[in-house]
């Protein structure tokens, strides 16, 4: 749930990357740097034991630094983004998950009042239900970017609230491990945000996101309770647009439903639609179209933005709340994406890779995660079997590599 516009790339981080960063003269900085804080944690309570334990053998990590200055080259297509996080896969493990954690996910509903498949949704995409947490040290990661200048307001602030949690004994520092900017456990809370809204929910005095699925599931309800999740309300559903819509649309641009209904704005009723309270004419929606007027269209109310506080973007937003309703039995979306190469599940970008490394093409691990190599690969082959070049772990060169089978292509 960490995520921010990169503003500007810094001198620092490039020497960095150079080997500068052995030097006598950085190993200083770095160790200044710490000195430094270790004063800033002292006037915040906390103790020098707390905090020769946590730094002791800490060095900073260059890669790190790299995942801050990374810009990706391209945008992934909402198309892209929305098959790779709501496939079969996901909708089936949440139900699996609906069912083992159903007790502890009734609970969480009946006292923070939110929907328990939103719940679920959430962790399916922000730790594949507890399963990729990340694996960085938090202390490792956070004191880097402070001392690196990167964001350091923010980045100190974690590192402190992180520290605190160290102090608390709730969570040990060997489980303090996640996302190269500190997002970490089962909800990918970033330390502050754990400080303020992850709660014990298991009961055994300890509120524990990494190992506990209650303490994720209890601390998710919290959070979406908090973001001003209205009980009992949906989050939105698909619409129909009249013909040619030019009228307003985007997440922050509301008017009641009854004004929505006399611009030709339609709900679609699919078959297997999760039956849905029907909000009342007076409700504030907006109306969001992830990929302009000729793909899907959304109504949503005050509950998709209590889900967009997890993490501002409005794909993942749409993400957890499909996800959501898939996992209850909806359907996918009716009107499709508008793009001839539709996106694929994690199975098929498996097989994609699969298929790579059978004709001879290095793409790392078979993980379905679509990297830097991978792409190199897809251009590749598509270079060579003719089809338009663009690296992408579509439809189109899913078909391509199954019609051409395994036959080396002589890399
Ligand atoms: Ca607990």
């Amino acid at each position: 749930m960490y995520c921010f516009q990169i503003r500007f790339k810094s001198v620092v981080a490039s020497l960095l990357m150079s080997g500068i960063f052995a030097s006598q003269a950085m190993a200083q900085s770095f160790d200044s740097c710490v000195n430094g804080l270790r004063q800033t944690a002292m006037n915040q309570g906390i103790s020098q034991n707390t905090f020769d334990k946590a730094f002791k053998g800490i060095e900073p990590d260059p890669e790190v630094l790299k995942s801050f200055d990374y810009q990706p080259e391209f945008r992934i297509p909402i198309w892209d983004y929305v098959a790779g996080l709501v496939d079969d896969e996901r909708v089936a493990d949440g139900r699996a998950m609906m069912k083992q954690w159903s007790k502890i996910l009734d609970q969480a509903e009946q006292q923070y009042g939110v929907d328990k498949n939103v719940i679920v949704a959430v962790w399916g995409v922000e730790s594949n239900f507890g399963r990729i947490q990340g694996k960085r040290e938090l202390i490792r990661s956070l004191a880097t970017l402070v001392c690196a200048n990167k964001r350091q307001t923010f980045f100190r602030g974690e590192l402190m609230a992180t520290l605190k949690i160290l102090q608390s004994g709730d969570i040990a520092q060997e489980f303090l491990v996640g996302s190269w900017a500190g997002a970490f456990g089962q909800t990918q809370f970033m330390p502050s945000t754990y400080q303020r809204l992850a709660v014990d929910f298991d009961g055994d005095g300890r509120r524990d996101i990494v190992q506990s699925v209650p303490d994720a599931l209890g601390s998710t309800a919290n959070y979406l309770h908090r973001a001003g999740w209205a009980e009992g309300e949906p989050w939105g559903y698909e619409v129909k647009l009249p013909e040619n819509y030019n009228g307003p649309s985007g997440r922050t641009t509301k008017q009641s439903l009854a004004q929505w209904k006399s611009l030709g704005i339609k709900r679609i009723e699919p078959v297997n639609s999760v039956m849905k309270k029907q909000m009342p004419d007076s409700a504030q929606a907006a109306l969001i179209l992830p990929s302009g007027a000729k793909g899907p269209a959304f109504l949503v109310f005050r509950n998709f933005n209590a889900i967009y506080s997890y993490n501002a973007a409005e794909s993942y937003a749409l993400s957890i709340a499909h996800l959501s309703d898939r996992i209850q039995g909806g359907s996918t979306f009716t009107t499709a994406w508008p793009t001839d190469d539709a996106g694929t599940s994690r199975a098929e970008r498996r097989e994609i890779q699969q298929r790579l490394v059978d004709r001879g093409f290095d793409i790392g691990d078979v993980d379905g995660l679509i990297g830097a190599k991978t792409r190199t690969a897809i251009s590749e082959f598509q270079t060579s079997v003719g089809l338009p070049v663009d690296g992408r772990a579509g439809q189109r060169v899913l078909r391509a590599l199954r019609t051409a089978g395994s036959k080396s292509t002589g890399q």
